[in-house]
């Protein structure tokens, strides 16, 4: 049984871990990189951070990956013991019910990130909690997981709480991992790839965008939800200069090639 787990845990951390290498070092390398005199317009900020706060976002997230992948080897153990409301086989409930499950968990860890992330800039939090991820004010793909040590605990705290209270297959909730990081990703990503008129569109509005959490890290006091803009507008909490910023960014993305890219490092 030991050898099992401490197989499972490595396994566990080489998952996390090669996923979050993947999806960021993939868009990190195609945008900042290989493709970056293509869609520099489309650079939300425009100029790069400098090398040093690449290389501290990367730091943060090792030690994040170890934590994350503690919590959900915890999280693994007590399902194999029948504490969680995982199941088996997949359509237990039906396929209907395995959509839907996995929808549960998106809008269940918004409304937690949301109300998290609002109190972890409560000040007496922030300054110990989460100044961390805002050391970013120019956000790259690998700032995804730049969390001081206190915030990856409650980043990661979502997986628990969703595998105590939603009956969920295992391959439901790693379809919300990958969803969950590929929205992290695009929210640190740095350049905007939603389409023109995305913000203000009468149903995608309360979708984000990248520019959205963007503004976050370049403003701070404004714009905390995840993957809805639901609680930014139900709380008032969007910049009032939101939609206008993202339409500004998808006018400068459609100029061709009118903007230089600069040679050089640009100082944050
Ligand atoms: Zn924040
Ligand atoms: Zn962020």
């Amino acid at each position: 049984m030991q050898t099992l787990y401490s197989f499972d845990t490595l396994r566990v951390l080489l998952n996390v871990s090669l996923r979050y290498l993947l999806f960021t070092g993939s868009f990190y390398l195609f945008f900042y990189v290989w493709r970056n005199k293509k869609y520099w317009q489309a650079k939300i900020q425009q100029k790069y951070p400098d090398k040093q706060h690449i290389f501290r976002e990367i730091r943060y997230s090792f030690f994040t990956v170890l934590i994350f992948g503690f919590v959900i080897m915890l999280t693994i153990i007590a399902g194999s013991k029948g504490l969680t409301l995982v199941y088996t086989p997949i359509n237990k409930y039906g396929y209907g019910y395995y959509f839907i499950s996995i929808l549960l968990m998106i809008v269940m860890h918004d409304t937690y990130f949301y109300w998290t992330h609002r109190a972890m800039h409560w000040k007496p939090l922030f300054k110990w909690v989460h100044k961390t991820h805002h050391l970013s004010t120019n956000p790259t793909p690998f700032a995804a997981y730049a969390f001081h040590p206190l915030e990856a605990f409650v980043e990661v705290g979502i997986i628990p709480i969703i595998a105590f209270t939603i009956p969920h297959h295992t391959s439901a909730i790693t379809i919300f991992g990958v969803y969950s990081l590929l929205l992290n990703v695009a929210g640190h990503l740095g350049y905007e790839l939603f389409p023109e008129g995305f913000a203000s569109h009468k149903i995608f509005k309360w979708h984000n965008t990248s520019t959205h959490h963007n503004m976050h890290h370049r403003l701070v006091k404004c714009n905390y939800g995840l993957y809805f803009n639901f609680w930014d507008r139900v709380m008032h909490t969007n910049h009032p200069d939101y939609e206008e910023t993202f339409n500004k960014v998808v006018t400068q993305r459609k100029q061709e090639n009118v903007v230089a890219v600069p040679t050089g490092e640009a100082v944050q």
